[in-house]
C-alpha cells in the first residue's frame, strides 16, 4: 500500500537536472502530491521561474522515478502562483549548494536590490564577501556569474527568484 508519504521518499531521490547534490524537494519546487489510486498520482510543481528550461527536465525525472515505482498515470501539473520563492529552498539544499561551490540565493528580503552596490555574495569557497559581479548569466540562465576579489575564483550564485 503506497501511501502519499511515500510518494514524497520517492521524490527526495529525484535530482535536480543542473545541480545534482540537491533534489526536486531541496529546491522547493514540490507543491503538492495528490495520490489518486495506488496507479495514479497528481504531482503540482512550480518552476523556478516561468520558462526555466531545467523544469521540463525536473518534469521527466518525476515522472522516470514514479514509473520506476509502478505508477502508471503520473500527472505533473505546472502551478503559477503562487510564485516560487527562494525561501522554499530547504536549508540543507543552501548547505549543499555552496559545498558544491554554488553561492545559495540570498534571504528573499535582498532580491529587490540583488545586482546593486551593497549587496554582497559570499564567496563559497573562501566565504569572503569581496565579491563582484562579471555576468547575470553563468553557466546557466538560473545562476548569475561572480568572481571573488580575496581567492580570485569566478563562482556561481544561484538567483532563481521572482
Ligand atoms: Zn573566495
Amino acid at each position: 500500500m503506497v501511501t502519499e508519504q511515500h510518494i514524497w521518499e520517492f521524490l527526495a531521490d529525484v535530482q535536480d537536472p543542473e545541480i545534482p547534490v540537491i533534489s526536486v524537494l531541496d529546491l522547493g519546487v514540490v507543491r503538492k502530491v495528490d495520490l489518486i489510486d495506488q496507479q495514479s498520482v497528481d504531482v503540482t510543481v512550480t518552476p523556478t521561474y516561468s520558462g526555466c528550461p531545467a523544469m521540463s527536465a525536473i518534469s521527466i525525472g518525476i515522472r522516470m522515478k514514479l514509473l520506476s515505482k509502478g505508477f502508471k498515470k503520473i500527472n505533473v501539473i505546472h502551478q503559477l502562483s503562487p510564485a516560487w520563492s527562494t525561501d522554499w529552498m530547504s536549508e540543507s539544499g543552501k548547505k549543499r549548494l555552496q559545498e558544491y561551490g554554488i553561492a545559495p540565493p540570498q534571504p528573499q528580503s535582498h532580491d529587490g536590490d540583488l545586482f546593486s552596490e551593497d549587496v554582497h555574495i559570499e564567496c563559497p569557497r573562501c566565504h569572503s564577501v569581496d565579491t563582484k559581479l562579471i555576468s547575470q548569466f553563468g553557466s546557466t540562465a538560473c545562476k548569475a556569474l561572480y568572481q571573488c576579489e580575496s581567492c580570485h575564483e569566478p563562482f556561481d550564485y544561484f538567483k532563481c527568484h521572482h
